[in-house]
């Protein structure tokens, strides 16, 4: 498969120093206080240039916290306007859209299981016509690369440039070691499609618990991925979603200097 889209290189829309773009932040954004802590810390540790937070949560089940929505936007505002570091949530419907843009959110996300659905990735394409803003796209939950390409080709098909996928890893049918299976090979696939388009890896979904991030970071960081887009809380225990798999913003600082970053530590 060779497919050409208009894409510019990340190091045109964020500058990282020249290290792997780090994303940060809680799984959810779930009162004032928790958010603006936890990106307080994140901030004081240095080491992130994105802030992420769901504000709205695609839940499996119904039943369980799912995101605060619209009221959680201006928390985000705040949080960049004390930290300086942008913002980014998952979007998954053209409403989504709408609020994000205007609360001022700097980056979007496509989550895992918007992107199995063509219809609604198409969707968030339309509603994305005419805006320039970096929207990341996250593997689907099961492992079809042409789903993952196709959701790249709606969205770059609305006119976004500024482009990035997060590799999440995929779901299992049984119990396995990971919450998702990364099946590298998949990512390392879809690098050969889109050799422009920058590689986060998401640890965090792809371990399910804190005590494989470090090992799953360093992997992504040995296949030369661009970033990594980890959660962080600033009580994991007490997070109101994914509280296993949440580091404290001092333990990811902790866990980052451990990972050889293309050589260098972080
Ligand atoms: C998330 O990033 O919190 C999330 C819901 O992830 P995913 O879409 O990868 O399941
Ligand atoms: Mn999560």
């Amino acid at each position: 498969m060779n497919v050409q889209l208009n894409t510019e290189p990340l190091s045109s829309w964020i500058d990282t120093g020249g290290k792997p773009l780090i994303i940060a932040g809680p799984c959810s954004a779930e009162t004032e206080e928790q958010y603006l802590e936890t990106a307080r810390a994140i901030a004081k540790e240095g080491y992130a240039h994105i802030l992420r937070a769901g504000v709205w949560k695609p839940r499996t089940r119904p039943g369980s916290f799912e995101g605060v929505g619209e009221p959680a936007l201006p928390w985000l505002q705040k949080a960049k306007e004390e930290t300086g570091l942008p913002t980014s949530c998952e979007v998954a419907t053209p409403q989504h859209v709408e609020l994000a843009l205007k609360y001022g959110v700097d980056a979007l996300w496509v989550g895992a299981r918007t992107t199995v659905n063509p219809f609604n990735v198409q969707d968030l394409a339309d509603s994305l016509k005419g805006v320039d803003v970096p929207v990341f796209i996250k593997n689907p939950v099961n492992p079809d690369l042409a789903l993952w390409v196709g959701a790249f080709e709606r969205i770059a098909g609305a006119g976004i440039t500024k482009l990035g996928a997060i590799h999440r890893g995929f779901s299992n049918a049984q119990e396995a070691k990971y919450r998702n299976s990364p099946m590298w090979q998949i990512a390392v696939e879809f690098k050969s499609i889109f050799p422009d388009i920058p590689m986060i890896g998401d640890p965090s979904h792809m371990a399910g618990k804190r005590a494989y991030l470090a090992e799953l970071t360093q992997r992504a960081m040995d296949l030369n991925y661009d970033g990594l887009i980890i959660e962080s809380h600033r009580n994991p225990d007490e997070a109101w979603s994914d509280a296993a798999q949440q580091l404290t913003p001092d333990a990811l600082g902790e866990m980052l200097k451990g990972i050889e970053f293309r050589n260098e530590t972080y």
